[in-house]
């Protein structure tokens, strides 16, 4: 198999299409899942790179409209709301699924430093789905598992980045147009590195005695614009604790939102642009207050692209379960680009990586993406607000 770092999205396509299960999934020295092919086993068919959704483009087998109905929408449950990034609209039509017989999958935390996908069945173990973990996740052989419960007749929901429902349907081929799948993708700017993220737990721990268990990455009981990345740790004395800072303070936080930590190909995604690749996309509605006042509040709305029939035919069934009015695709990506393009790679991202093991992420913040100056702060934040006054008198 020839597929370089930089158009490997870790989808996990290849070790899950291969026959002899000759491939593997294994972290790489940055911390990202890398395809291991075990020269024994591997018998040169060539189904890894015929499958790759890199290489050869995979489209939604269900009939895409050029542009998507859009709504701007959130649970009207708001305890699901506060629990889910952005307007809980994930865990409603899930929530639906189950209603109906399906499963669905999508990812949870496995420890405290991994995360995977996982086949859910009942509405209890849906919280753990619940939230974005901002870490790659391993996909492990969770498309094979979804051909085997399509094979049996089960209704599945699928839930995962764009290059992950490209990958199922690469998987499944002649069967991705199975009337019993539905696939959610996430507007997606980039999924960083396993390695960085056990780093960031690791000095948490370091020296204190404390053990993290866990992590949300969009604790919203701040506010959903400025939410919080909030970790629970366990004191050797079996007492819990929790630590929380917003993400303009959060180390983590810092090197994710400056894209210097994600996986080289999220700077040149295939599938994170119109049409969508899945049947509903989700992200956050961050233009709301521009585009739809009414409906704009701090506890998070959803951006929700129904890309095809199949996509409508879901969201129709919890239209009773949530606030929603009816939006256009331009307005939200007047503030959300990645529902159509990558972000710019960032310029010291080698550099970055080179340093990983020397260096402490404070050190490596201040070095590769230190925080700005008040001056710059401000300059940054005048640019914005001109910005935006100008889009709105000119469009
Ligand atoms: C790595 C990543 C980057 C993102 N970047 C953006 C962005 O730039 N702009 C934007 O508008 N939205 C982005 N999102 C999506 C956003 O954070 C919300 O997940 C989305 O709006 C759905 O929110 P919700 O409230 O409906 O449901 P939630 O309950 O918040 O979302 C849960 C869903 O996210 C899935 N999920 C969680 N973590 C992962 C993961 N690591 N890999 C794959 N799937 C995962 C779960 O399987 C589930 O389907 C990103 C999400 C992730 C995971």
């Amino acid at each position: 198999m020839n597929i370089s770092e930089t158009n490997c999205s870790s989808c996990g396509a290849c070790a899950n299409v291969c026959r002899k299960d000759a491939i593997t999934m294994q972290l790489d020295a940055n911390g990202f899942y890398r395809p291991v092919v075990d020269s024994e086993k591997c018998v040169q068919c060539g189904m890894c790179e015929k499958n790759c959704p890199w290489i050869n483009a995979v489209k939604n087998p269900n009939t895409s409209r050029d542009v998507p109905w859009t709504i701007a929408a959130y649970v009207k449950d708001e305890s699901i709301r506060m629990e889910s990034s952005s307007g809980g609209i994930f865990s409603i039509l899930a929530e639906k699924f189950l209603d109906e017989g399906g499963v669905v999958v999508g990812v949870a935390q496995l420890s405290s430093i991994e995360f995977g996908h996982i086949i859910v069945e009942n509405k209890a173990d849906l919280a753990k789905l619940r939230g974005s973990k901002y870490v790659q996740a391993d996909v492990g052989t969770i498309y094979k598992k979804v051909h085997s419960l399509l094979n049996a007749g089960q209704k599945v929901l699928f839930s995962g980045t764009p290059c992950q429902v490209a990958a199922l349907y690469a998987v499944l081929g002649r069967n991705a147009a199975s009337v019993d799948l539905t696939t959610i993708d996430l507007v997606c700017h980039g999924t960083p590195s396993v390695k960085v993220f056990e780093k960031y737990v690791a000095e948490i721990e370091k020296g204190k005695s404390v053990q993290v268990l866990s992590t949300r990455f969009r604790d919203k009981r701040k506010g959903w614009r400025l939410f919080s990345m909030t970790s629970l740790l366990k004191k050797k004395s079996g007492d819990y604790f929790e630590i929380s800072e917003t993400l303009h303070k959060n180390k983590f936080m810092r090197v994710f939102l400056q894209n210097i930590c994600l996986n080289t190909s999220c700077s040149d995604c295939k599938y994170g642009k119109l049409p969508r690749v899945a049947d509903v996309t989700l992200g956050d509605y961050w233009n709301i207050a521009q585009a739809h006042p009414k409906i704009d509040n701090d506890s998070g709305i959803s951006v929700v692209l129904l890309n095809t029939e199949h996509g409508k035919a879901l969201f129709d069934t919890v239209i009773d379960d949530v606030v929603f009015c009816e939006s256009a695709v331009d307005k939200a990506i007047a503030r959300n680009r990645c529902i159509v393009s990558s972000y710019k790679p960032h310029p010291k991202r080698s550099e970055f990586f080179a340093h990983l093991d020397e260096y402490t992420i404070d050190e490596l913040i201040k070095k590769y993406c230190p925080y700005p100056s008040f001056g710059n702060n401000l300059y940054n934040r005048v640019r914005g607000i001109l910005g935006r006054v100008k889009r709105m008198i000119v469009g």
